[in-house]
């Protein structure tokens, strides 16, 4: 059996985003399953197509089959972590399913804003909301207070 090595340049922090990220969704944390989503979560808000991803793991020399990324990004979309950003000829580019998602924290006395749509609540309303086979269009969850700032 031939050895797949570790992804080299791949193992920076978005790894442990990405392992996380699997984990709180409820699937299982694979190597290629990481590598596959890390690379969203370096790239921020720019879509991905299959072939793309394909390209940027071998660049940093992590082997992996087409068909892998396929039923990865499939498994991800699925789990509400990736959505189809658009279609362009045939093609399926894929983003991280954030934008549908908006929970933060707002101070009424300054306005600052804070994303907490990491916190596992929001995960599991996710999760529990897919098991009623309900299509969200919109999630949105604001805690409005003052922050620590504006009480001192
Ligand atoms: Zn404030």
């Amino acid at each position: 059996m031939r050895r797949i090595k570790p992804p080299k340049r791949l193992e920076f922090k978005e790894a442990g985003l990405a392992a996380s990220k699997l984990e709180r969704v409820g699937l299982l944390a694979t190597k290629s399953r990481i590598a596959i989503l890390s690379i969203f979560f370096r790239i921020g808000l720019e879509k991905l197509h299959v072939t793309r991803i394909y390209q940027i793991l071998q660049n940093n020399d992590y082997p992996i089959a087409q068909s892998t990324i396929y039923n990865a990004v499939d498994l991800f979309v699925s789990a509400g972590v990736l959505a189809i950003g658009r279609v362009t000829d045939g093609v399926s580019y894929y983003e991280l399913n954030e934008e549908k998602c908006i929970s933060q924290i707002v101070c009424r006395m300054c306005g600052v804003r804070q994303n907490i749509s990491d916190l596992p609540l929001i995960e599991c309303c996710r999760r529990e909301v897919k098991k009623m086979d309900f299509d969200t269009d919109k999630f949105t969850l604001t805690i409005i207070g003052v922050c620590k700032k504006c009480r001192t």
